[in-house]
């Protein structure tokens, strides 16, 4: 009985791809999640609002109420020291 398991398993990872093959798989979608995360990054970094009515700083996609107040957030672009 035993030995009829042991040829199942064999079998099972015969059909299924090598340990190599699994290892470079889950590499590539690491790889591809940290790009996403990256980008997100970026993103979030170009998306400041700011409330100028209680002086709140937001990061978000296309944020148009403060949540605090409910007045409206002023877009900050990263030229802000510029000013
Ligand atoms: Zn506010």
């Amino acid at each position: 009985m035993f030995t009829k398991l042991s040829a199942a398993v064999d079998r099972l990872r015969s059909e299924n791809s090598t340990p190599d093959q699994r290892a470079a798989q889950a590499l590539k979608s690491r790889e591809e999640a940290e790009e996403e995360a990256a980008e997100a990054e970026e993103q979030s970094r170009s998306e400041l609002f700011h409330c100028q009515s209680c002086d709140t700083v937001y990061v978000a996609t296309g944020k148009r109420t403060c949540s605090k107040c409910e007045g409206s957030v002023e877009q900050v672009r990263s030229t802000l020291r510029n000013r």
